[in-house]
C-alpha cells in the first residue's frame, strides 16, 4: 500500500438512478451489482448539498487545484434542469477559492435539448456523450426498452453540441466496443462528428463472467479491434485524440495514463450515490454484488475515511497491489494489470488476477510499441494526470519566475510523486518489509520528519534507478531513508542497513565509515544519536542536539561524515551534497567528499552567489530559496569549462564544479534551477506532444535537439538573460572589458532566448498549456531586446548564432532553422 491515500480528484456523483434506455451491455442494471433496485430515483437536495460540502473540505485539506466531478446515473439527464443547477451551483460555491471545477456530464443523449445546452452553458457542464459508433454498431446494444434504436436521437443531441453556440460544452464521445462491429465503420463514424476526444472502453466482465469472443475471431478479438482502429486513426493522421491509445503511447514513454484502465496510476476516485453512500468505481458492479460498497456515506464519514477504505488503498497501490503474474510481465507499466475490475475471479483470489483482457491488452500495446517505438523514459511515473498548480501559478511559471509558494506547490507535488514511486519500488517485497514498516509508522506519528526524509532529491533518484533495475540500485537502501525519517523524528527504530564500500548512508545526513564492515550493520536510533553494530566494537554517533540529526561531531577524520549546511544571507540553508552515492545523477562526474577547506571554498562564493541572485533577479530568487536545498560539487570540466547541470530525478538539487566567480556560480545556480522547476512542471503538465520525435534547432548548439530540450534551454536562458540585462544595465555605457563582455552576453542570450521561443511556438506541437508556456516566455524576453548593447556585440551575436545555425544545418542537411 501507499504511504498515505492518494487525494480524490475525481468525484462520480450519482445524481439519478434509473435509465430511460434498456442497454443490455449496462453494467449499472444488467451485471452482478444490484444494488440499484433500492437507490431513490435521484439525489435529494440534502445529498447534492452534503456531497458539495463534502468535496469542498476534501479540495481544502489537500490544497487540490482542481477537482472533476462527473454527474452520472442511471441517466443524469433524468434528474431534470432544476436539479442539475442546483448540483452545479452547490459545487462551485463549496469548493475553496482557488480550486477549479472540471464538471461534467455523461449522458446517452437522448433527453438533451436546447434548454439543457443553454443550462449547461450558464452553469459550466461539459457534455460526454455514449455513442457506440455508425447506425448499425449503436443499435446492436443501446436501445429502448421497447427495442426502438436510439441512434437518431443521439445524433441530434451531438449536432446540438456541434452548433458554435454549444461547441464549448461538447467533450467527447464514448464508444464501448463490440467486437463484432466493424471497427472502420464505428471509427469513421465518430470522427465524423468531431468530438474533441473519444474514448474506446472495453466492455466489462471478470474472468467468471468473461468478454465474449465470438467463433473464428481468434484468442484475441479486442486487441485486433483496437488495432484495426489505430491503424486507421494512424493513416488518417490521428484527428481526434483517443484516450485509450494516447494512454498506450504515453506510458510507453513512462508518463501516466490518461485512463483507469491501463497503467499504474493510483486510483483517485470515488463515487457518491443518489442516497449519498461512498462507493468504489462503478466498474466494480461487474464483479459481483455489493462489490462497489465501502459502507460509508457522506452523512457520516469524510472523504479521507474513505479513502483509507482497504479497497481503495489497494487500487492505489501501483505494481505491488498486482498479481505475480502481472508484476513479472514485461508491458506491466503500461497495462497495470489492466481495469481493477476486470481482474475479479470468484474463486477466493479476487482480483489478485491478470486483467481478463490480459491477451488483448498485451498484444495491443506490444503492438503499437513495435510500430511507434520511441524512447522509454522512466518505467513508471505513478502520478495522475492532474493539476497541481493553480491557474495564477502556472502563468507565474509560464513567465519563467516562481515565487515561493508556486516553488512550494512544485516541491509537494515532487513529494507525493516521490512516495508513490517508493511505493511501487517497495511495498510487497520481503528485503524491504522491515523499513517499510518503519516508513508506515512513522507516516502515522511523524509525517514532517517523513516528509523531510523523503525531500531530500536523491530519494526519487534511487526510486526510479530501481525501478529500472539500474546497476547500485539496491532495494535496502530504503532502510536508509526509513532511518532517516526514525532520526529526524526522534523515534526509536532498529534497522538492517547496508554497508558498500565500508560505508554505512543515511540519505541526506551523512555517511558512516565503518572498519571492518559487512555487507549490512545494524542500526539502532533514538533521539539522541544513533549506535552501528557490526563485528567491530558498537559505534555510537551522538547528535549535539537531541532530534537534530546535523549537526554531531563534524571533526574531519571521525567515522561520522556529515552532509554539510551553509546558511547563507536571509536564512537560506543548502546542503553541499558529497555522500550519497545517488548524487551521481546530474550526466557529470560528481567531486569526492570535501575537505574543510574545500567546504569554505564553497561557503564564501556561495554566499556572494545568493546576494548576486536576491539582487540582480528579484523574481527568481524567492523560488531558488523555497525550493533549492542541495549543491552537489561535480569535478572540474575539462580546460576550465563551466560545469552544471539538473536531473529529472532529483527535484531540488543542482550539480555544479565550483567555478572561478561568485557571478558565475550565480549564473549556473539560477540556470540550473530553471530546469529543476521545468522538469517538475513537466512531471504533472503537459506543455508539447510527447509523441513529437523530430530533432530542431537550437540557436546556441550545433546539434539538433529534441522538443523537451530546446524547450528546457529555453526556459533556463530566461534566467541567463535577466542575469546580463541587470549587469548591462549595472554598467550604464561605461566602457570596460566585462562591461563588452556583460553586452555580448546579453546581445547572445536575449536573441537566442526570442528565437528559441519562435521555434518552440511554430513547432506544432505544443499543447494549449505549452503556448501559455510560449506566450510567457516571450513576454519575460522580449523587453530585454530594448536594453541597448551596441552595434559591435549585436554583430558577434549574430555572427555566432549563423554559425550555429550554419553547422546545425551541416550536421542536419535541412535548411529551414525549424523541426526537421
Ligand atoms: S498484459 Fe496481462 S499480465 Fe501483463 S500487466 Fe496486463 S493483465 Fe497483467
Amino acid at each position: 500500500m501507499t504511504l498515505t491515500p492518494v487525494p480524490f480528484r475525481q468525484f462520480v456523483l450519482k445524481v439519478h438512478s434509473r435509465c430511460d434506455l434498456a442497454c443490455d451491455h449496462c453494467y449499472v442494471y444488467e451485471h452482478a451489482d444490484t444494488s440499484w433496485r433500492g437507490r431513490p430515483r435521484h439525489a435529494s437536495d440534502e445529498v447534492l448539498a452534503k456531497a458539495a460540502e463534502r468535496i469542498g473540505e476534501h479540495a481544502r485539506a489537500h490544497r487540490l487545484p482542481a477537482v472533476h466531478v462527473v454527474l452520472h446515473g442511471g441517466e443524469p439527464l433524468l434528474a431534470g434542469p432544476a436539479r442539475l443547477r442546483r448540483a452545479a451551483e452547490l459545487l462551485r460555491a463549496a469548493l475553496p477559492v482557488g480550486c477549479t471545477l472540471d464538471l461534467r456530464i455523461h449522458t446517452n443523449g437522448v433527453l438533451l435539448d436546447r434548454e439543457f445546452c443553454r443550462l449547461f452553458d450558464q452553469v459550466g457542464i461539459k457534455v460526454g456523450i455514449s455513442l457506440d459508433g455508425d447506425r448499425a454498431a449503436n443499435d446492436r446494444h443501446r436501445r429502448f426498452a421497447d427495442g426502438r434504436s436510439s441512434h437518431a436521437k443521439v445524433l441530434a443531441a451531438v449536432a446540438l453540441l456541434r452548433e458554435s453556440e454549444f461547441r464549448h460544452l461538447y467533450a467527447g464521445l464514448l464508444c464501448t466496443i463490440d467486437v463484432e462491429n466493424d471497427p472502420a465503420a464505428v471509427l469513421d463514424a465518430l470522427i465524423e462528428l468531431e468530438p474533441p476526444r473519444i474514448d474506446f472502453l472495453l466492455p466489462h466482465a471478470t474472468w467468471d463472467t468473461p468478454p465474449k469472443r465470438p467463433p473464428g475471431m481468434g484468442r484475441t478479438p479486442y486487441a485486433d479491434w483496437l488495432i484495426a482502429v489505430y491503424d486507421r486513426w494512424t493513416a488518417a493522421g490521428r484527428p481526434v485524440p483517443v484516450r485509450i491509445f494516447e494512454s498506450v503511447h504515453r506510458t510507453l514513454r513512462g508518463r501516466t495514463s490518461l485512463t483507469e484502465s491501463l497503467g499504474l496510476d493510483p486510483a483517485d476516485l470515488v463515487v457518491i450515490e443518489t442516497d449519498g453512500e461512498l462507493e468504489q468505481a462503478d466498474s466494480l458492479k461487474t464483479a459481483y454484488d455489493g462489490a462497489p460498497a465501502t459502507g460509508f456515506d457522506i452523512f457520516a464519514h469524510s472523504l479521507d475515511e474513505v479513502a483509507r477504505h482497504p479497497g481503495m488503498m489497494e487500487r492505489q497501490s501501483g505494481l505491488a497491489g498486482l498479481s505475480t503474474d502481472c508484476r513479472a510481465c514485461p508491458v506491466v507499466r503500461s497495462c497495470g494489470g489492466g481495469l481493477y475490475a476486470h481482474r475479479y475471479r470468484g474463486d477466493g483470489s479476487g482480483f489478485a488476477n491478470p486483467s481478463v483482457f490480459c491477451g488483448d491488452l498485451m498484444k495491443l500495446i506490444t503492438t503499437i510499441r513495435d510500430l511507434a517505438p520511441g524512447p522509454a523514459g522512466i518505467p513508471e511515473q505513478s502520478v495522475p494526470v492532474e493539476p497541481v498548480l493553480t491557474e495564477a501559478q502556472l502563468d507565474e511559471l509560464a513567465h519563467g519566475y516562481g515565487s515561493a509558494p508556486t516553488v512550494t506547490a512544485l516541491a509537494a507535488a515532487q513529494l507525493g510523486l516521490t512516495r508513490r514511486l517508493l511505493a511501487a519500488v517497495a511495498a510487497g517485497r520481503a528485503e524491504t518489509a522491515e523499513a517499510w514498516e518503519l516508513l508506515t509508522a512513522l507516516d502515522a506519528k511523524a509525517p514532517r520528519a517523513l516528509d523531510a526524509a523523503l525531500a531530500h532529491p536523491y530519494v526519487r533518484a534511487w526510486a526510479v534507478r530501481c525501478l529500472n533495475g539500474e546497476p547500485g540500485a539496491d532495494l535496502g537502501a530504503l532502510a536508509g531513508t526509513a532511518a532517516v525519517a526514525a532520526l529526524r523524528a526522534g523515534v526509536d527504530f532498529e534497522l538492517e542497513l547496508p554497508v558498500h564500500e565500508g560505508a554505512l548512508r543515511l540519505p541526506g545526513l551523512g555517511r558512516v565509515l565503518l572498519d571492518r564492515a559487512g555487507a549490512t550493520a545494524r542500526v539502532t536510533g533514538d533521539a539522541g544519536g544513533f549506535t552501528v553494530r557490526t563485528a567491530a566494537a558498537p559505534l555510537r554517533i551522538d547528535w549535539d542536539t537531541p532530534n537534530t540529526p546535523n549537526t554531531p561531531d563534524t571533526a574531519e577524520g571521525g567515522p561520522w561524515q556529515p552532509v554539510r549546511r551553509l546558511v547563507l544571507a536571509g536564512g537560506w540553508t543548502v546542503a553541499l551534497e558529497d555522500t550519497d552515492p545517488q548524487r551521481d545523477s546530474h550526466q557529470w562526474p560528481v567531486a569526492g567528499r570535501l575537505t574543510g577547506a574545500e567546504v569554505l571554498d564553497w561557503a564564501g562564493p556561495l554566499q556572494e552567489a545568493w546576494e548576486l541572485i536576491r539582487r540582480d533577479l528579484p523574481g527568481y530568487a524567492p523560488g531558488i530559496r523555497a525550493g533549492l536545498g542541495t549543491v552537489t560539487p561535480l569535478t572540474a570540466g575539462p580546460e576550465g569549462r563551466d560545469i552544471s547541470a539538473a536531473s529529472r530525478q532529483a527535484f531540488g538539487a543542482v550539480g555544479i564544479a565550483r567555478p572561478a566567480t561568485a557571478p558565475i556560480l550565480a549564473l549556473l545556480v539560477a540556470h540550473e534551477f530553471q530546469h529543476v522547476k521545468l522538469g517538475a512542471v513537466l512531471d504533472f503538465h503537459d506543455l508539447y506532444d510527447p509523441a513529437d520525435d523530430r530533432l530542431f534547432h537550437a540557436p546556441w548548439r550545433p546539434d539538433p535537439r529534441p522538443l523537451e530540450g530546446l524547450l528546457q534551454g529555453t526556459y533556463a536562458h530566461l534566467a541567463v538573460t535577466e542575469f546580463w540585462a541587470t549587469r548591462v544595465r549595472a554598467y550604464d555605457g561605461l566602457r570596460s572589458d566585462a562591461a563588452d563582455a556583460a553586452r555580448l552576453q546579453l546581445a547572445t542570450w536575449r536573441a537566442h532566448t526570442v528565437d528559441s521561443v519562435a521555434v518552440l511556438a511554430g513547432s506544432g506541437s505544443l499543447t494549449a498549456l505549452g503556448e501559455r508556456f510560449a506566450a510567457g516566455m516571450r513576454a519575460t524576453a522580449e523587453p530585454w531586446l530594448a536594453v541597448p548593447v551596441g552595434e559591435q556585440a549585436e554583430r558577434r551575436a549574430r555572427e555566432a548564432a549563423a554559425e550555429n545555425l550554419a553547422r546545425w544545418r551541416a550536421r542536419s542537411g535541412r535548411t529551414a532553422p525549424a523541426g526537421t
